[in-house]
């Protein structure tokens, strides 16, 4: 931990100087002694102290600065650092200053100039704040710290990249944290773009995107080879799966992840089914192991880089990415999964991250404490997400079309939901519109037998209705079925004919597509089980296929 800060600060050198140095003899072991010698000077070496989260214990200051008296500094550097002990120098007693600045800022003590000898008039003044302000110090958080409100779309963002790659953070609320707000309005004064994310050197990034938190957080975004055998793109379970066999098979494997490891496992609260984890499993945990195994093993993994397309250059794949550069490989395996199918209903738009979450925004449970939330969706995923939610909010709505969640949902979380008293079902319910002004406050939902509508109150709503696959990246290279799941092995056959363009003197392998070494596992393959365990055994049964495949190229 970065020790806490005696800040001194004297237009007069030789003062400012014999103050630092008496400091430093007594306090040099505990505290980190800081000089300025200006109130400017000073305003703004308290703001980098807040933005490298350091402490300030003590402000000594002298009152008769030109341009910025002592007690001016004060009423600016108290607002972020209101616990700080404060004590003015002046060269002459000034009672009226003093009780200018006893009401104005509290002001802890004023201190004659000379201070000689220290013993005497400096230390047991100075001894006496710091045993007072250790008792209320509170122990700093010295890692990043996302500031911002709570139901805005760009902080929920910023938390939610940031969890999902493991990287700690403190969340600071700025409606309630009087001290980060004003370093915040210090720094744009014109009104700052939130989330502010401070990181520990003391850069600070206004409503940052994926690739420049990655960047800071120090996440792997560049390719370090320029050949590799496999590149997998997404690190769902299917996907790191073959990262595991690809890479403890001696291959050069490199796994592409738009987002954060994990997919839509990531983002589950418990697992109960997957083999080998009796007690259930978070999916973030999950998704943590599997990443270290992968890397152990050697695979490389990038992360918050986006596969744009994929072409071929045989016996090359080229793996293109958003941001513009190409990756060139033997074969690729394509395990990009599903993502969560939006709402089409008037006025939702305007309110995804303020109180609209497609899946299982996990990270906001808190936020809704003790209030009413509504989950949409009838099959596993919802039925998870509302006793996740049900831990912290006053009650959770599960609405769905269907008659009974046991329709789509399996028995054991039925059980679960029926046994939880704040749960509430509405079956045969369908949401027809959202409202509110700067985040979501309530919904319209239709009962689909008799037609009413009504009015729900609703501070979130977390919607889990199905899943589209995200497939565009090999639109134009691979064949898909209507909806848009790759089809593999002998789907991609008709009529017992290989499909157009095929090279090889041999049919397609059973996790094989349309094109030669690009293969596809998990959710989105079509016919695939939907499952972490389908994904898994999937992604890691290809392997085998692939080392058949690159025995040709
Ligand atoms: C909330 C929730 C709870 C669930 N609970 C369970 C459960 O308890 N038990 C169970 O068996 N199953 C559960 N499932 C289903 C299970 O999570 C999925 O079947 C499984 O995650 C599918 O794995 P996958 O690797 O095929 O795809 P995904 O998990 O969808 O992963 C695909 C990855 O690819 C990335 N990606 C997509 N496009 C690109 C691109 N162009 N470039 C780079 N990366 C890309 C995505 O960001 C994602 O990380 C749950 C699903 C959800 C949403």
């Amino acid at each position: 931990m970065l020790k806490p800060i005696l800040l001194a600060v004297d237009d007069d050198a030789e003062v400012l100087n014999a103050v630092a140095r008496d400091l430093r003899s007594r306090y040099a072991a505990e505290y980190r002694i800081v000089k300025a010698s200006s109130g400017a000077e000073a305003l703004q070496a308290t703001r980098e102290l807040k933005q490298r989260c350091a402490h300030v214990a003590l402000f000594l200051v002298d009152e008769r600065m030109p341009a910025m008296t002592g007690t001016e500094f004060l009423i600016e550097a108290l607002e972020m650092y209101p616990d700080a002990r404060r004590v003015l120098l002046t060269a002459y007693a000034d009672t009226q200053t003093a009780i200018t600045a006893i009401n104005r800022i509290r002001l802890d003590h004023y201190l004659l100039k000379p201070w000689e000898p220290p013993e005497e008039r400096l230390y047991p003044v100075v001894d006496e704040l710091m045993r007072v302000w250790r008792a209320q110090a509170r122990p700093t958080f010295d890692g990043i710290r996302v500031c911002g409100t709570p139901l805005s779309a760009a902080s929920f963002a910023t938390k939610h990249f940031l969890s999902a790659n493991h990287v700690t953070y403190q969340w600071i609320d700025l409606e309630t944290d009087a001290s980060m707000r004003a370093l915040v309005d210090s720094i744009a004064p014109g009104g700052a773009r939130l989330p502010v994310v401070f990181f520990p050197d003391g850069t600070v990034l206004m409503q940052p995107d994926a690739r420049e938190l990655e960047e800071k957080a120090g996440l792997h975004t560049r390719a370090e080879q320029p050949f590799y055998d496999l590149i997998i793109v997404g690190a769902g379970p299917a996907g790191l799966g073959a990262a595991v066999y690809g890479a403890s098979e001696g291959l050069r494997t490199l796994l592409v992840e738009r987002n954060a490891p994990g997919g839509q496992a990531g983002s589950s609260s418990f697992i109960e089914n997957y083999l080998g984890f009796p007690e259930g499993v978070s999916g973030a945990d999950l998704a943590q192991r599997a990443t270290e195994q992968a890397k152990r093993f050697g695979a490389e993994i990038l992360t918050a880089q986006e596969v744009a397309e994929i072409r071929r250059d045989d016996p090359y794949r080229i793996v293109q990415l958003v941001d513009g550069s190409a990756l060139r490989c033997y074969a690729v395996l394509i395990a990009s999964g599903v993502e969560v199918r939006r709402l089409d209903v008037p006025g939702i738009d305007a309110f995804v991250g303020a109180g609209v979450y497609y899946g299982s925004a996990l990270t906001e449970a808190t936020t809704y404490r003790d209030q009413d939330v509504i989950v949409v969706g009838g099959a596993n995923s919802a039925g998870q997400g509302a006793l996740f939610f049900s831990r912290y909010a006053r009650t959770v709505t599960i609405l769905l079309r269907g008659q009974s969640l046991g329709q789509r949902m399996s028995q054991y979380l039925v059980d679960r939901i029926n046994e939880t008293a704040n749960v509430i079902v509405c079956p045969h319910t369908v949401v027809t519109a959202a409202h509110g002004t700067a985040h979501l406050e309530a919904i319209t939902v239709c009962d689909t037998v008799t037609g009413a509508a009504r009015e729900l109150p609703a501070a979130a709503m977390f919607i889990f209705i199905g899943t589209a696959p995200r497939t565009g990246m090999v639109a134009r290279l691979v064949e898909r079925e209507a909806n848009g799941f790759i089809l593999t092995g002998r789907d991609v056959m008709v009529d017992g004919q290989r499909p157009p363009g095929w090279t090889a003197e041999r049919d397609p392998f059973l996790f094989e597509t349309s094109v030669p070494g690009v293969f596809a596992a998990g959710d989105a393959r079509h016919g695939s089980g939907k499952r972490v365990a389908a994904a898994v055994g999937e992604g890691s049964a290809t392997l085998s296929m692939i080392h058949e495949y690159l025995r040709t190229v």
